[in-house]
């Protein structure tokens, strides 16, 4: 076993990986950014050595500092994490030609699956089943139609170098083909400089089944699927092991193409091999087909550590360092049942933009394993993924730990940043998913229900009002009405984009009335503390004007200052910022141009995503100062619309 080890890495992951070297007795080396110089990975990290810089490129990525960091602070060998330059095979060359070892694949391994085109090939080769579809070198668009009418549509195409959903475009009817195509190959080219592009059948009804596979160079074993079809905008949100409605016939049929599938490559380490599969008819053995291998340790590692109690990089770190499997296939089980749910910085309403903030509260469930890089205080900048935590609950049956994973998600409380909480909630609420009746379409058609913010309980609002304005405090038993405040006060507040107006009656000491619109709730104070029209107070965090209450429904109430809504009244504010780092796709308007209140005024690339900036009101563009192609900083004026004059 190695005796110190760097890890490449930043955020859950890097935390993740310590963790469990913490408990081999493994010596640890943290690489950070500027930003993270205090970052949580650091802190729990027995050496850190800083790479400077904020962005990826003059931090993580750079291949060259880390092994220089590595050699310098006496450490064997380099675990990667996920993401950064896990599935690079250039720095795996020269992590090994500095005499280190790579906690992973082999460079030709990462290299065979790297172009989904040759991996579809060379896992045909091997005899797993790939997608019905076209992978050749052919990229006229007249001959890809004729392929795609052949294969029948609906067809996908895909970007060979693609990755995180990237360059693909599903196809009805032949007559979208053509523009389809075109689309799919200049988001590739910009986004990977490759536009190649390969075409599949559509599966309808899809599952994403993937199988945790585990190698030794030579053998492998797999450790079970999970699904992973709760996605949107093809990116993961809740995983589970194992799927629902997986059989034994069709289990072992899958493990064994993934098993195939590793061995073909002479795969070392653990990585995941993606399934599509046809859910329409329950699960068949003829009824999954290979996607892509990824050659890493994956996000939604946690779930099959759950059910096979399994320390996945502890295994990394042994067969890295020689050892053979630490565990044979028939040694191998599933014990009960595994969620996870990502817990992402994001404002859900507005189209789940990435957000950023300092997270001023945080707390995680009692009865649930949360994978965090971040603790109170910390901040989510926009330099990278905005994820918080994940969330990890295991039951011995579905049904249980789905109970387990509502329960967790409710006592999660996290304040200073918008988040997913109330989406992940509402999905673990969801009928079809608590049926188990799972398809990667599943948020997108019910997205609306999933994102409806229905209209905060009155409770919840006397409790916020009365936090707000201090009126929570516990009465004295001598306080006489005088000491108590004015007898009545009306205050405002904003919960997402609704104002709500509301008045307070001090009608004793311990006891208000609070009306909203013509619903009156009688808060009063006992001896468990104040309670709603009967009801407990939540759990709550005030800071300034603003409260976070948690729970099932977790809401964030601010107090709107009268003052400074007169003032903001009508004035719509012309200027649109950038309001993160990113990089400019595209403008849509020139100066001169009349533009609607909500029109797309330009595309903000940024955080793996792309972002529509949306004119706040009529007006007439006076100023562009943006240009396509750009890379822009947080809050950098990108367009100004002439002065309101109304
Ligand atoms: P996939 O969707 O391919 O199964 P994952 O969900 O495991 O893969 O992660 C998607 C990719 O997103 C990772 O390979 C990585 O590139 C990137 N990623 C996600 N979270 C982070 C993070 N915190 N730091 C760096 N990269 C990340
Ligand atoms: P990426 O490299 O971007 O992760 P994948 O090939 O893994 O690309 O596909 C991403 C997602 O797109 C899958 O998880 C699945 O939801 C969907 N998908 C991919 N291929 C198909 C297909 N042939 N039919 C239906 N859905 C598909
Ligand atoms: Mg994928």
């Amino acid at each position: 076993m190695f005796d110190t080890i760097l890890i490449a890495n930043r955020g859950e992951i890097a935390c993740r990986v310590i963790d469990t070297c913490r408990r081999l007795g493994v010596r640890t080396v943290a690489v950070h950014s500027d930003v993270d110089a205090t970052a949580r990975h650091v802190e729990m990290a027995d050496h850190a050595v800083s790479l400077g810089g904020a962005s990826p490129a003059e931090s993580y990525l750079r291949g060259d500092a880390i092994i220089d960091a590595a050699r310098a602070s006496g450490a064997q060998a380099i675990h990667p994490g996920y993401g950064f330059l896990s599935e690079n095979p250039d720095f795996v060359d020269a992590v090994e030609a500095a005499g280190l070892v790579f906690i992973g694949p082999s460079a030709s391994a990462i290299r065979a699956m790297g172009l989904k085109d040759a991996a579809k090939d060379l896992m045909q080769k091997a005899g797993v089943p790939v997608v019905p579809g076209y992978q050749g070198a052919e990229q006229a668009p007249d001959a890809l139609a004729a392929e795609a009418e052949a294969i029948g549509y609906p067809v996908l195409i895909k970007a060979v170098a693609g990755g995180g959903g990237k360059g693909m475009r599903l196809v009805e009817k032949p007559r979208d083909f053509a523009d389809a195509l075109a689309s799919a190959q200049s988001e590739a080219r910009a986004a990977f400089g490759n536009a190649h592009v390969l075409i599949e059948k559509y599966i309808t009804s899809p599952r994403h089944i993937e199988v945790q596979v585990f190698g030794d160079g030579t053998r492998a074993v797999h450790l079970f699927e999970r699904d992973c079809s709760l996605q949107r905008r093809h990116q993961k949100v809740i995983e589970e092991a194992p799927a629902p409605g997986m059989t034994d016939e069709v289990r072992a049929a899958m493990g064994a193409a993934a098993v195939r599938a590793a061995e073909a490559i002479g795969y070392k380490g653990a990585g995941t091999v993606e399934f599509i599969v046809d859910g329409s008819d329950g699960l068949r053995t003829d009824g999954f087909w290979f996607m892509e291998m990824n050659t890493r340790l994956q996000v939604e590692h946690p779930v099959t550590e759950a059910i096979t109690g399994v320390d996945l990089v502890e295994w990394q770190l042994q067969v890295a360092a020689g050892a053979p499997l630490p565990r044979a296939q028939e040694e191998l089980g599933i014990d009960g049942h595994a969620f996870e749910a990502r817990l992402y910085a994001e404002d859900v309403p507005a189209g789940f933009l990435p957000a950023t903030g300092r997270l001023s509260h945080l707390a995680f469930p009692p009865d649930a394993r949360a994978d965090t890089g971040v603790r109170s205080g910390d901040v989510i900048s926009p330099h990278y993924d905005p994820m918080i935590a994940k969330i990890i609950v295991h039951g011995p049956s579905r049904e249980v730990a789905l109970r387990k994973l509502r329960r967790a998600l409710a006592q999660t409380e996290v304040a200073g940043t918008v988040t997913n909480l109330a989406f992940l909630g509402a999905l673990a609420r969801h009928e079809g998913f608590s049926a188990g009746e799972v398809d990667t379409g599943l948020i997108g058609r019910d997205l609306d229900a999933l994102t409806d913010l229905s209209a905060p309980p009155p409770e919840a609002l006397a409790q916020a009002a009365l936090m707000l304005t201090g009126l929570d405090r516990a009465p004295e038993p001598l306080d006489g009405f005088a000491l108590w405040d004015a007898l009545a006060q009306d205050i405002t507040l904003r919960v997402g984009e609704d104002d709500i107006d509301l008045r307070l009656t001090v009608q004793g000491p311990g006891q208000v009335e609070v009306t909203v619109a013509d619903t009156s709730v009688v808060a009063r104070f006992g001896a468990n503390g104040w309670r709603y029209q009967g009801q407990a107070a939540r759990p709550a965090y005030l800071l300034g004007g603003g409260v976070t209450l948690f729970g099932a429904e977790p809401l964030v109430v601010e107090r709107v200052d009268p003052l400074a809504r007169a003032e903001g009244a009508g004035a719509g504010s012309g200027l649109v910022e950038a309001p993160m780092p990113g990089l400019v796709r595209s403008v849509f308007v020139a100066v001169g141009d009349t533009v609607a209140k909500g029109d797309r005024l330009a595309i903000l690339e940024a955080m793996k995503m792309e972002h529509a900036l949306l004119a706040a009101r009529d007006g007439i563009v006076a100023e562009v100062m943006a240009e396509a192609g750009a890379q822009v900083d947080a809050g950098a004026a990108l367009i100004r619309l002439e002065e309101d004059t109304e």
